[in-house]
């Protein structure tokens, strides 16, 4: 039968044999003995599997990807050192020079900047979708050497929910997959792959990890986009690669294709694998991880429902708060709860948000999010800082927006901490 998502978060991608540790092993080791030089010569043509060296596959960084692997309901997964280098991979791995791709516009600033600005100067070119502009003013942007469209289930920091049924449907319509960043709600709120995206990518570092220990990323595959169908469009999967003996990667590998081009071709020249350190860290925060949004979910309802009740208050952005924009696509795609991160803005100027931030003394002032420790940032002055004020806007953010990532502490220290907090700002409605 198959595992529900809590055991999985504990067992899933590796099983302990007769004798061996309970814990996963960290095989902190660059490369891995042969015998003979024939078994390694047909690992490098890919006709044998097995490790040979640490930046191509290691034990512990795989035992971690098919883990996510299993969370997500996927083929597989590639591990990265970080959420950055899994969505320039996840991208990259089938868009080239000369090729174009969509993207909602509601996404985290990084991204912003590695779509719009370093890609660009690769030769390749995205178009900023803003979501609520309707189908056939969205569908005009597609074009033929259009590869893909991207989008985040839950957007960091706005909080708006991507309705990825909606954008799954038009981006097949247009032979292109959907690719959906599913950090913020995390496999145990949300698996994109039900609702039809064909593939999804994770900053680790956030709820996954959980504990500000480590940054890495994750792309996991569906298996279900039909490449050879739109072959044309994709020729680096489907015809040979002469780097690698002139193998065709759908051919060779079916549904683990796109894994597969992944790592021999993207892993192999550019090289952002995770320390295998990091990933037995990663792990640690996954068998928790199910325990983990239930309470960051909790804590986050609750502090919502306060902050919008308090007058210094001048609004607040949750998908669990009846009458939130984006409530019902929050009940539809996120019925167990969403994730713990808040946006809300205070009535008053820039100078009264910046004494409220200073007189936090649980929340700290950190540019992160989703810990165990309750944080807070400004993203107009801290991660979206080199963004325009038009870009700003056009990336959802407002200039007043405080994102609060509500921890695991007790909802009550919490909110006793924000509301001495207000008091000592003394913000003017
Ligand atoms: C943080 C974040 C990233 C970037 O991840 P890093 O691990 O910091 O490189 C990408 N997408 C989202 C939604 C994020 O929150």
């Amino acid at each position: 039968m198959k595992k529900k998502l809590g055991t999985l978060c504990v067992h899933g991608g590796r099983k302990a044999g007769k004798g061996e540790p309970q814990q996963l092993p960290i095989y902190q080791s660059t490369t891995f003995r042969y015998e003979k030089s024939e078994q390694m010569a047909r690992l490098f043509d890919l006709e044998d599997e097995g490790y040979f060296y640490t930046r191509l596959a290691n034990p512990t960084n795989d035992a971690v990807a098919r883990k996510i692997a299993e969370l997500e309901g996927g083929v597989g997964a590639v591990l990265t050192s970080s959420g950055q280098a899994a969505n320039f991979y996840a991208v990259f791995n089938i868009c080239e020079s000369g090729g174009h791709f969509l993207t909602s516009s509601n996404i985290y600033g990084g991204t912003f900047n590695l779509f719009g600005v370093t890609m660009a100067k690769l030769g390749i070119e995205c178009t900023y979708v803003d979501p609520e502009w309707d189908d056939e003013r969205i569908e005009a942007c597609f074009r033929p050497e259009t590869k893909c469209f991207f989008g985040e289930t839950i957007s960091n920091p706005g909080g708006k929910v991507f309705d990825i049924e909606r954008f799954a449907r038009m981006a097949h319509r247009h032979g292109v997959p959907l690719i959906v960043d599913n950090t913020f709600a995390t496999p145990v709120n949300c698996r994109p792959f039900e609702w039809g995206a064909d593939i999804v990518t994770h900053s680790t570092t956030k709820y996954m990890d959980g504990h500000a220990a480590q940054v890495g990323g994750a792309v996991v595959d569906s298996g279900n986009f039909d490449w050879q169908a739109e072959a044309a469009r994709f020729p680096g999967l489907t015809t040979p690669d002469g780097s690698y003996h002139g193998l065709t990667y759908t051919r060779r590998f079916g549904r683990m294709a796109y894994l597969t081009k992944m790592v021999s071709q993207l892993m192999r020249d550019l090289g952002s694998i995770p320390a295998p350190q990091n990933s037995f860290l990663l792990n640690l925060g996954l068998e928790t991880l199910h325990l983990r949004m239930r309470q960051h979910c909790a804590n986050a309802q609750r502090v919502a429902e306060w902050l919008s009740s308090r007058p210094e208050v001048a609004w607040v952005n949750y998908c669990g708060l009846p009458g939130d924009k984006y409530y019902e696509l929050g009940q539809k795609y996120l019925p167990g709860g969403s994730c713990g991160v808040i946006s809300f803005g205070l009535h008053g100027t820039r100078e009264d948000a910046e004494r409220f931030m200073d007189s936090l003394s649980l929340v700290s002032i950190v540019t992160h999010v989703a810990d165990a420790r309750t944080c807070v940032l400004h993203p107009a002055s801290h991660t979206h800082r080199q963004l325009s004020d038009e870009q700003l806007r056009e990336a959802g953010v407002a200039p007043d927006l405080i994102r609060l990532s509500v921890g695991i502490e007790d909802a009550e220290d919490i909110i006793a901490d924000l509301d001495q907090a207000l008091e000592r700002a003394a913000v003017k409605q």
